[in-house]
């Protein structure tokens, strides 16, 4: 019975939640954190639907945010300059094929700056993100792996394992092309690398990590003939050694999926930027409560309490 309860009442608590943040005025308090330059707000996206990416922006703009580059980011950060008020900063993590009309037409629609982190591999060789493989149709029933638990081994079993369904299973291209990432780039649209194969890094051997780090920079600078200086960990995974890499790599920031707002305390970690991100298969209500931070700042606090008084 639980079993079935449980899924029902995360559906309730998740269609309520949004309303009891903008009533109880949590949204209200982030908006005036950002409109005293307190915080700036960072927020990521992978591979959203147009309309929910261009309902995220509207709201942005009709709550007079200010839409800032990495490169604005670095600037503040380098030259200890006061926040501006009422920033957001906008990073895509992997370089899916549909961002070229779904993300990247949106932000020259409204001529806003977006960061994308392109992960190399899927885009060279034109198939898909080993995700896909792993969660494929075709195999869940056999499936005994997870990406959950690829995370627990060596890098170099987790390539064996997704090498072995690769031979099994034909994905069409999920990333967008060399000759699209030269098209896109622009005054609105930088790049910035995220490794080559989207490994777990703290997995990978001291040459794997630096190859994986070094080695996308090296390769999209070459795709791209100009600079790659940003970069972003897959799935967020990074340890001290990652940090000394990536600094050593050359990049003059990286990010991370912490769900923080960027703080004057947490700029000063340049190499790990916090993110907030945007869950692509939830509401735009919701959405507008996770890219504010409102959602992160309460959700296990709420649903604790929901669980200890209902299950
Ligand atoms: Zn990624």
């Amino acid at each position: 019975m639980l079993t079935r309860v449980k899924p029902l009442l995360r559906k309730i608590f998740e269609f309520f939640f949004p309303y009891y943040l903008f009533v109880t005025g949590k949204i209200r308090n982030v908006k005036k954190a950002s409109s005293e330059g307190k915080v700036i707000l960072s927020v990521f996206f992978h591979n959203p639907k147009k309309d929910l990416f261009e309902s995220l922006i509207k709201w942005f703009i009709e709550n007079h945010y200010n839409f800032i580059s990495v490169d604005q980011l670095y600037e503040i950060y380098a030259k200890d300059k006061p926040f501006p008020v009422n920033a957001v900063l906008l990073t895509v993590d992997d370089g899916w094929k549909e961002n070229k009309d779904n993300l990247v037409a949106v932000a020259n629609k409204y001529n806003i700056p977006v960061t994308i982190f392109i992960n190399t591999d899927p885009i060279k060789n034109g198939d898909g993100y080993w995700v896909s493989y792993l969660n494929h149709k075709s195999i869940q029933t056999v499936k005994s792996h997870s990406v959950d638990s690829l995370k627990k081994i060596n890098n170099s079993d987790r390539v064996k394992i997704i090498d072995e369904l690769k031979s099994m299973i034909s994905i069409p291209r999920e990333a967008l092309t060399i000759d699209e990432l030269k098209k896109i780039q622009s005054a609105n649209i930088s790049l910035g690398a995220h490794t080559i194969t989207h490994p777990f890094l703290v997995k990978c051997t001291d040459e794997e990590a630096q190859h994986e780090i070094k080695g996308s920079r090296d390769i999209l600078e070459n795709w791209l003939g100009s600079k790659v200086d940003t970069f972003a960990y897959p799935f967020g995974n990074y340890g001290d050694r990652e940090l000394a890499l990536v600094k050593a790599a050359g990049y003059k920031m990286a990010f991370s999926t912490i769900s923080d707002y960027i703080t004057k305390e947490s700029i000063k970690g340049i190499y790990k930027i916090p993110r907030f991100e945007v869950v692509e298969t939830a509401s735009v209500l919701e959405n507008i409560c996770r890219m504010t931070g409102a959602w992160y700042e309460i959700e296990s606090k709420f649903k604790k309490a929901i669980s200890k008084q209902l299950l």
